[in-house]
């Protein structure tokens, strides 16, 4: 059922117009759609991961995770997942959700429609036929939309989302407190938070800094009273 976004394609036609860098933009995400930013109700966040899987990465996270106990979303690439289907495959079966990224971290703009159309459901199949899991949510590379990929996305029965706290865990010089921090400049309480489970696009070892923020964003999601979900969890669609 489509009907919750049914302002798809009107979406799809305003993004074509203003532009895809806005979606950048958290007031200008928040004025193309509320809910690309991925909110949800008070009280409880969505925790996803992006970039992976990765060997070392997305097992040391899933590990914490379990610590925890929580369960979160990775959105991955079609071709980590084709290279790790095994790391694919764990992340499932410890109970977590798999949504897209893309098949290639690639800006979705500076590709022809067809392949950015192609991309996505290459990805798509890909992590349907080797997890198990046909995906539901999409989140593009840098957030960037583009027309064609709406539209593929749409047909998919994929549906777009952003975030709206990020912790700029892909910086070397990172650190678990660094992250938290940065987390907590963005909308936290019923928000959608961007962290990285892979160094694809990060400096290198930068995940490290992510696998040691999650204790401490336990302490604070805690004393906030703030549960964590998945994004199927956290998002009405
Ligand atoms: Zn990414």
């Amino acid at each position: 059922m489509r009907g919750k976004w049914g302002g798809g394609a009107a979406l799809a036609a305003v993004a074509a117009q203003v532009g895809p860098a806005v979606t950048w933009l958290p007031a200008a995400r928040r004025a193309l759609a509320p809910g690309l930013a991925g909110r949800g109700p008070r009280g409880g966040v969505a925790l996803t991961f992006d970039d992976g899987p990765h060997p070392e990465a997305t097992p040391a996270i899933l590990d914490v995770l379990d610590r925890l106990g929580w369960t979160a979303t990775f959105f991955v690439l079609g071709e980590q997942v084709r290279r790790y289907a095994d790391v694919a495959t764990e992340v499932v079966r410890r109970g977590h959700e798999v949504a897209l990224h893309g098949d290639a971290h690639r800006y979705l703009i500076a590709r022809t429609p067809r392949a950015a159309r192609d991309d996505l459901h290459r990805a798509f199949d890909t992590v349907a036929a080797l997890t198990g899991q046909p995906p539901l949510w999409w989140r593009p590379p840098y957030g960037v939309l583009s027309g064609p990929a709406l539209v593929a996305a749409r047909g998919l029965g994929v549906r777009p989302v952003l975030w709206s706290a990020w912790g700029r865990d892909w910086r070397s010089a990172a650190t678990g407190e660094s992250v938290v921090a940065d987390l907590e400049r963005g909308e936290v309480d019923g928000g959608m938070l961007l962290l990285h489970d892979s160094d694809l696009t990060s400096d290198p070892g930068a995940w490290r800094s992510t696998v040691a923020a999650l204790p401490l964003l336990a302490e604070r999601l805690g004393a906030g009273g703030l549960a964590v979900r998945t994004v199927g969890e956290h998002v009405r669609r």
